[in-house]
């Protein structure tokens, strides 16, 4: 058995249920596929070699709300597609989580002072955990965002379950 002499140290880890379990989906967030306006192009630029948000384990875009736990809302929202963000948010599996990214969707940008087409934040329709600033955010501010949601991931108590996840308000005067 000298073959394993010495190589404890090197070949074993010894860590928590938990913290493994918050590794690896720190590590395999999987986002939606889910543009709105402009910002969605500087979203499509994260996905892409320069920026490269694979790195983060997050670069599985998904095209149904099914298969995704995390929506980026990338753009303006408007009064018409609300019901749609909230409808995709409910149909993603639990635990979720949302990243606001850029100014309409933050606060209504903008379109915040005239735009009557314009939800002024979609956190008045869906539960944020993130906000990501700008018009258009740059991609590294988008990767920010991604490390936030990672930090989340990884404080997240196995023993609290989906109950965790901040509480979908119910309807608004925003949705029709
Ligand atoms: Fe377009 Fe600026 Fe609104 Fe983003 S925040 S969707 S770049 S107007």
């Amino acid at each position: 058995m000298t073959w394993i002499e010495g190589r404890f140290e090197e070949n074993v880890i010894t860590t928590s249920l938990e913290q493994a379990m918050n590794w690896a989906k720190q590590s395999s967030i999987w986002p939606m596929t889910f543009g709105l306006a402009c910002c969605a192009i500087e979203m499509m630029a994260t996905g892409a070699s320069r920026y490269d948000i694979d790195r983060f384990g997050a670069g599985a875009f998904r095209a149904t709300p099914r298969q995704a736990d995390l929506m980026i809302v990338a753009g303006t929202v408007t009064y018409k597609m609300a019901s749609r963000v909230r409808r995709l948010y409910e149909q993603m599996p639990d635990p979720k989580y949302v990243i606001a990214m850029g100014a309409c969707t933050v606060g209504g940008g903008p379109y915040f002072k005239y735009g009557y087409h314009v939800v002024k934040g979609v956190d008045l329709v869906v539960p944020v955990d993130v906000y990501v600033p700008g018009c258009p955010p740059r991609p590294e501010a988008l990767l920010e965002g991604v490390m936030r949601i990672q930090d989340k991931i990884k404080a997240k108590k196995l023993a609290r379950g989906a109950s965790e996840v901040l509480p979908v308000p119910h309807h608004t005067g925003y949705v029709q």
